[in-house]
C-alpha cells in the first residue's frame, strides 16, 4: 500500500472514529441510550487503536502487543471487582494514569529531538507543546493520586492549609513557567535539559499542593477537573506526536469535564475558584465540641420498622431520597420493591436525586437504573423541591449533606449556599442510616433532631428489608 493511501485511509478513519466519540457523548447524556452510546464510543476507540498501529511510524509490536494484553486484562480485573461504591476513587486513578502516559509521551519526544534523530519543521510550537503535555501530565498525575488517597482514606479527607501556601504555590507556578520559558527559547541543550528536569519535578509537586487545600466534600469538582485535565494532556500528546485522533479525543474529555466541572460548582452553588483555594472543610465541624454558631443540638427519636410501616400505609404521597448509604448497603433493589409496594398501597412514589449525592456525578441514576426503577419516577432537585411541602413521608435513604437545611439557613456553615433537597419540608421525614454518622463534609446535620424527624436505624438495606416485609404481611391478609 502507498504511503499516501495508506494515509488517507488513518485519517478516514479517525475521522469515523471521532464521529462515534460525539455520538457516543451525547448519547452518555440520557439514561435510555447511555449504554448503547458506551458501547458506539468503545467502538470507535477500538478503530482509532487498530488504524493507529497501521501507523508507518511502528516499527515493532511487541511492546504494543505486551500492552494491549496487559491494559485488557487489568481492565477486565477492575470491570469485574471494583465495587460501584469504589468508582470515584477508580476514575481518580484512571485520570492520573493518563496524566502519567501523557507526561511519558512529552518526554519521550523531548529525548528524541535531543538525541537529534528527529528535527521538527516548527520547533517553537514543538517544544511548546512538549512542555505543556509534561506540565499538565505531570499535574494530573499527583493531583489525582492526591485525590485517590483521599477517597480511598488512606489521607484524611480534610483540607490541609498551612500559612504562605497561596504564596508558595503561586512561586511554584512562576518557577513552572519560567522554566518552561527557558526550555522554548534557550536553544542551548545543556540549559533545556536543566529546564525540563525543573519544571518536570514541579508539575509533580504542584498536582500534590494544589489538591491538598481542597476538602473532601469537595472532591467530586476535583475528580472531574482532573479528568478535564488528563484530556487536555492527551490533546497536547496528541499534538506532540502528531496523532489527530488522540487531540480530538483529549479535547472531547478536556470540554466535557469543564462542562461537569460546571454543573457540579452550580450544584454547590459555589465557584471554581472557591472550591479551589477556600480551604472548604477545615473549619473544625461541631462534633468536636466546639461551642461555635451553627452548633446542631436537639434529640435524636428513633423509630422501629413497624411504626415505620404504619406511617408509610397512611401516605399518600411519598418522596425518596437516596444517597451515599444507599450505595453502601446496596439497597436499591430493596428500595425498588418498597417503590412497587407503596404504589400499590395507593402512593404517588417519587425518587428525588440531588445532582452529588454518593460519591460520583449519576450515582444514585445509575443504581436505580441497575434495580429497574423507572426513569419517570426519578425527579431531579429543582422539580422537587417546589412539592415537597405537599409530601406526606420523604424517606432519606443513606443521605446526609445533600439534605442538610444548614447549607440553606446557617450562614456560618462551610456548605451554606449548597442547594440541597428540602427533606425538612415534607410533614414527616424518616431517616435511615446506622448511627449518628456524619456525611462526607464531617457536618452534623439538624435534620435529623427537627420535630418531624424519625431515625430508623441499622444498615439501610436491612431496614427497608423489615419494613417490605410488614407490607407482605399486610398483603397476605
Ligand atoms: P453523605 O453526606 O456522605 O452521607 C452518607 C450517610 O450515609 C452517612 O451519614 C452515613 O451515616 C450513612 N450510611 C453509610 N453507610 C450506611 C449504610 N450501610 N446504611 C445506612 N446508612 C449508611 O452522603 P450524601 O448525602 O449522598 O452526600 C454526598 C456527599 O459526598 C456530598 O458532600 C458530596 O459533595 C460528596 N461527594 C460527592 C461525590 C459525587 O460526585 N456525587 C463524590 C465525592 C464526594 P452512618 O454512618 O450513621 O450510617
Amino acid at each position: 500500500m502507498s504511503s499516501e493511501l495508506r494515509e488517507i485511509l488513518i485519517n478516514s478513519a479517525y475521522i469515523v472514529a471521532s464521529i462515534m466519540f460525539v455520538l457516543g457523548l451525547k448519547m452518555l447524556g440520557r439514561q435510555a441510550t447511555a449504554r448503547k452510546g458506551n458501547l458506539i464510543s468503545g467502538i470507535g476507540m477500538l478503530i482509532a487503536i487498530l488504524v493507529t498501529l497501521l501507523d508507518r511510524h511502528v516499527i515493532d509490536y511487541t511492546w504494543i502487543g505486551v500492552g494491549l494484553v496487559a491494559g485488557t486484562v487489568i481492565g477486565l480485573i477492575c470491570a469485574r471487582f471494583i465495587k460501584m461504591t469504589s468508582m470515584p476513587e477508580m476514575v481518580a486513578l484512571l485520570n492520573g494514569f493518563g496524566g502519567l502516559a501523557s507526561l511519558i509521551v512529552g518526554a519521550a519526544e523531548y529525548f528524541r529531538i535531543r538525541g537529534g534523530t528527529v528535527f521538527p519543521d516548527h520547533p517553537t510550537f514543538t517544544l511548546t507543546v512538549i512542555y505543556l503535555t509534561i506540565l499538565i501530565g505531570g499535574i494530573t498525575f499527583t493531583g489525582s493520586v492526591y485525590a485517590f488517597c483521599k477517597l480511598a482514606e488512606w489521607l484524611s479527607g480534610r483540607s490541609i492549609l498551612f500559612r504562605g501556601q497561596h504564596l508558595v504555590n503561586g512561586l511554584l507556578v512562576v518557577l513552572t513557567l519560567l522554566s518552561g520559558v527557558a526550555y522554548v527559547v534557550s536553544g542551548n541543550p545543556e540549559v533545556q535539559l536543566i529546564a525540563v528536569g525543573i519544571f518536570t519535578v514541579l508539575a509533580l509537586v504542584l498536582g500534590w499542593t494544589l489538591v491538598m487545600p481542597i476538602g473532601g466534600g469537595d472532591m467530586p469538582v476535583v475528580i472531574s477537573m482532573l479528568n478535564s485535565l488528563s484530556g487536555v494532556a492527551a490533546c497536547a500528546a496528541g499534538f506532540v506526536i502528531g496523532n489527530n485522533v488522540l487531540v480530538v479525543a483529549g479535547c472531547l474529555v478536556g470540554t466535557s469535564g469543564v462542562i461537569l466541572t460546571n454543573i457540579m460548582c452550580k450544584a454547590m452553588n459555589r465557584s471554581l475558584a472557591n472550591v479551589l483555594f477556600s480551604g472548604f472543610g477545615t473549619a473544625p465541624a461541631p462534633s468536636s465540641g466546639a461551642a461555635t454558631e451553627g452548633v446542631v443540638q436537639g434529640e435524636l427519636k428513633p423509630i422501629s420498622a413497624e411504626d415505620t410501616f404504619a406511617v408509610l400505609e397512611a401516605a399518600r404521597q411519598v418522596v425518596i431520597i437516596p444517597g451515599y448509604g444507599m450505595a453502601v448497603s446496596q439497597a436499591q433493589h430493596v428500595v425498588r420493591e418498597l417503590g412497587e409496594m407503596l404504589e400499590n398501597n395507593g402512593a404517588e412514589v417519587r425518587f428525588a436525586i440531588h445532582p452529588v449525592a454518593g460519591r460520583m456525578p449519576g450515582h444514585m441514576n445509575v443504581l436505580l437504573a441497575e434495580a429497574n426503577v423507572p426513569y419517570e419516577q426519578l425527579v431531579e432537585m429543582d422539580s422537587i423541591n417546589p412539592l415537597m411541602p405537599t409530601m406526606d413521608v420523604a424517606i432519606v435513604i443513606g443521605a446526609n449533606d445533600v439534605v442538610n437545611p444548614a447549607a440553606a439557613r446557617d450562614k456560618s456553615s462551610p456548605i451554606y449556599g449548597m442547594p440541597i433537597i428540602n427533606a425538612h419540608e415534607a410533614r414527616t421525614v424518616i431517616c435511615l442510616k446506622r448511627g449518628k454518622g456524619t456525611g462526607f463534609s464531617g457536618l452534623e446535620n439538624h435534620l435529623f433532631m427537627m420535630p418531624n424527624t424519625r431515625m430508623l436505624y441499622g444498615d439501610a438495606k436491612g431496614s427497608l428489608q423489615g419494613v417490605v416485609s410488614e407490607f407482605k404481611s399486610l398483603a397476605s391478609g
